[in-house]
């Protein structure tokens, strides 16, 4: 597993703010601007989108309603992306401060 900080190549920078644009039909983009300097720092495109503290309705959203065959489907596939979600960002501050960065 590598861990990285998102780094501004501008400046530098870590203190970074992401921008949320949803477009009908198609994958939730995320715009991360460097808050230091205002320079576009990356674009993700996404494929599923859990925003913690959240409900489910908010996940669906992100992978389109199609995505999810029934209700029970549904929410295993958001209980399961909220477990990795939490455990993913577990591992990934003790990495990083395994490795003394800044988190
Ligand atoms: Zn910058």
């Amino acid at each position: 597993m590598e861990v990285h900080r998102q780094r501004c190549q501008a400046c530098q920078s870590i203190d970074v703010r992401n921008i949320l644009v949803r477009r009908q039909g198609e994958p939730t983009a995320v715009y991360v601007r460097c808050a230091n300097c205002g320079e576009l720092v990356a674009r993700y495109q996404l494929s599923d989108y859990y925003h913690h503290g959240k409900g489910p309705e908010s996940f669906y959203r992100s992978i389109g309603a199609d995505a999810c065959d029934s209700g029970r489907r549904a929410l295993e596939i958001f209980n399961r992306a909220k477990e990795d979600s939490i455990q993913g960002f577990k591992d990934a501050l003790e990495r990083l401060k395994e490795e003394n960065k800044e988190v």
